[in-house]
């Protein structure tokens, strides 16, 4: 394989570990991905597949986490939903202003929000590998640190993404 940008030889990691920071996520790590460098300028292409499945795997670890939902996490799952903010908005019953502050930190989201967020993702959404109620009721209303982290692992033979034990967020 050729470099696209100056014809280098491209040499191939197939089992890299890298963030995900095309999602506006600063704190997942993806690991398992195909890493092509090249060797004379330097240049590195990370093939992300199935990245519908992917996001899946992070919005129901997100909404699975007893912790409440960090700004860059509300902002995801209502990216996930397809939802505007305005759209957002009036399904919350809030402001647009009101989203805003959810998604920039500016202002927490409060544990009444957060839960209604988690019950349109999980209506939005149906699975299997969780119960609403049970996940309603380990919800232990923490802040999210500041320093967040998240894993999604690619498994090649079930080609697909999958949590890293449920998504391992670090509570520091
Ligand atoms: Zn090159």
């Amino acid at each position: 394989m050729k470099c696209d940008e100056c014809g280098g030889r491209v040499t191939t990691e197939r089992n890299a570990v890298r963030r995900y920071d095309v999602g506006g996520l600063p704190h997942v790590e993806l690991h398992g991905v195909e890493v092509s460098k090249c060797t004379a300028c330097g240049v590195e292409t990370v093939a992300i597949p199935r990245v519908g499945q992917l996001h899946r795997v992070l919005a129901q670890g997100f909404v699975t986490q007893h912790r409440m939902l960090a700004p860059v996490e509300v902002r995801f799952l209502r990216k996930h939903m397809g939802l505007s903010s305005a759209d957002f908005a009036q399904r919350m019953g809030v402001a647009r202003e009101t989203v805003s502050r959810w998604e920039t930190g500016a202002a927490p989201m409060g544990a009444v929000a957060d839960r209604l967020l988690r019950l349109l993702v999980v209506t939005h959404e149906p699975s299997e590998s969780y119960v609403v109620d049970d996940l309603l009721r380990d919800l232990n209303d923490r802040a999210a640190p500041e320093k967040l982290s998240s894993v999604a692992v690619q498994n090649r033979k079930e080609k697909g993404w999958a949590p890293k034990e449920r998504l391992e967020l670090a509570e520091a």
